[in-house]
């Protein structure tokens, strides 16, 4: 990648085109999810300037950052899909986009409605957002604090 920092290129030097590919995955005792890739930083080794712009890093940043965003609110959608009281599996109602906003950018995740068993005193059949119950504000809890 050029930009303004890159070094002139000196006919005796000898480039050296690399793909420096970022990825992330997933890792617990039991499974391993595919690696997802993050971002690819082309370079040309000998010539071009010594590490990461700052916008190449933050573009990093908010990569990962989306990714392990939307990973937990998979997970915690699945982990609201029985009641955890009673153990009933609980209906979905649905799902929209919910946008939160983070230290390294705004992520758009899906979340789902689920409908409550009824054991908790709540009605029977209402509905609530798992993933509003954690980030009612749509925001970050870092992003809150700064
Ligand atoms: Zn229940």
């Amino acid at each position: 990648m050029e930009n303004e920092y890159s070094s002139v290129h000196h006919p005796w030097v000898r480039m050296i085109p690399v793909k420096m590919i970022i990825e992330a995955r997933l890792v617990d005792d039991a499974t391993e999810c595919p690696a997802v890739h993050l971002a690819t930083i082309d370079r040309e080794l000998t010539t071009d300037a010594i590490g990461l712009s700052l916008a190449e890093g933050k573009a990093i940043l908010s990569s990962a950052q989306r990714y392990f965003v939307r990973e937990q609110c998979r997970g915690i959608a699945w982990a609201h899909s029985c009641c955890e009281k009673c153990g009933a599996s609980l209906g979905r109602k649905g799902y929209h986009d919910r946008h939160i906003r983070t230290v390294f950018g705004r992520v758009t995740v899906r979340s789902s409605r689920v409908r409550c068993c009824g054991c908790s005193g709540m009605k029977p059949g209402a509905s609530f957002s798992p993933l509003v119950k954690l980030v009612p504000t749509g925001m970050a809890p870092e992003l809150e604090y700064l």
